[in-house]
């Protein structure tokens, strides 16, 4: 097994099939960044699904048993269900998901489903359409994501996770709402700290809920007790209603970092890896791809790349941090 030199596995690929997005999330592709003007990778520049599904073999023989679909968008991408399909019969691979703002989900659902998706993820940060308008900045209804989720339910995707971004000020008032909304629906619900990721969104401190006021102000209302973690590695803390009707989880990489078991890589587009969501750079695997490398020598290259990592970059954060050149997360996925 290769560990860095932290003494982590590699065991998660996070796969950004894309850069662009039909959201503007105000956390995440600002408006006054990501206009009509802002260059977007071209087409051939993007990794092909052969190429894609080639990489993901290489990483599994290396220790990863868990692929998950990114963006941007992941269902922007065209025919982005012929990638599941590569890539669901793949050798060793223990788990296939993907992440969604849901906005496309209704008419995908079907097709990702046969083509071999088995759970999915869907964004969405408030029940309350006004307030979920203004966070996605197109002015795209709540009704439609909630359709696209009953979509994936009724083809059998399961199970369905739903993710909601907390950013103050703006929807920590739909916290408990949202948690009734899924409440006994067998979905699993988890709240998202606000994140400094890339160095366009204007992450203050100030605005972050911190995971602690998440869970309390939920237990006021749904009492919860916490439970243990499905494996080493696992994003969430994961915490079960009393009456039993269900779990959430939290994602708390701003007050209560998880650098330390943190086992997760991401391929962004055009072909470069992340060992970080907070990396200020990637490592160039593409020219590998296209450039007549063995598999073998692919493999030595990723393997140099992930035993010399040492990223703990929210175990390190502070105000000179929050201003590096980081990556954007619309350009390599959450
Ligand atoms: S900050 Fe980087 S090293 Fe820490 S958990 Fe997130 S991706 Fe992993």
């Amino acid at each position: 097994m290769n560990l860095d030199s932290l003494g982590r596995s590699l065991h998660d690929l996070r796969i950004s099939v894309t850069d662009r997005c039909n959201f503007r999330c105000v956390y995440c592709m600002p408006k006054e960044v990501f206009g009509k003007d802002f260059q977007f990778l071209p087409p051939r520049s993007l990794l092909s699904f052969e190429e894609t599904t080639r990489l993901a073999k290489i990483c599994i023989s290396l220790g990863v048993e868990k692929l998950r679909i990114t963006g941007g968008e992941p269902l922007v991408r065209r025919e982005i269900e012929k990638l599941i399909a590569m890539l669901a019969p793949l050798d060793g691979l223990k788990d296939l998901t993907l992440t969604t703002n849901g906005a496309l989900l209704g008419r995908k659902a079907q097709a990702l489903k046969d083509a071999g998706l088995r759970r999915i993820t869907v964004s969405l940060d408030s029940i309350d359409d006004q307030t979920f308008r203004a966070m996605n900045d197109v002015d795209f209804p709540v009704s439609q994501v909630l359709e696209g989720i009953e979509a994936a339910r009724a083809v059998g995707l399961s199970p369905i996770k739903v993710n909601m971004v907390v950013k103050r000020g703006l929807n920590e008032q739909s916290i408990v709402d949202m948690a009734r909304r899924f409440l006994g629906s067998g979905m699993i619900l988890r709240f998202i700290e606000y994140m400094d990721v890339g160095a366009t969104n204007g992450w203050r401190l100030d605005d972050v809920v911190p995971a602690r006021e998440i869970v309390s102000v939920i237990d006021r209302e749904l009492p919860l007790e916490p439970l243990e973690p499905n494996y080493r590695g696992e994003v969430a803390s994961r915490y079960r209603y009393r009456d039993g009707d269900g779990e959430i989880g939290v994602i708390s990489s701003v007050t209560q970092p998880f650098c330390a078991s943190c086992t997760r890589m991401r391929l962004s587009s055009e072909g470069k890896l992340y060992t970080c969501l907070f990396a200020t750079a990637g490592h160039d695997v593409r020219a590998l791809l296209r450039g007549g490398s063995s598999d073998e020598e692919i493999a030595s290259f990723l393997v140099d790349i992930w035993t010399r990592r040492a990223d703990r970059y929210s175990e390190l954060r502070t105000a000179a941090t929050v201003s590096l050149p980081k990556v954007e997360m619309s350009h390599i996925g959450g």
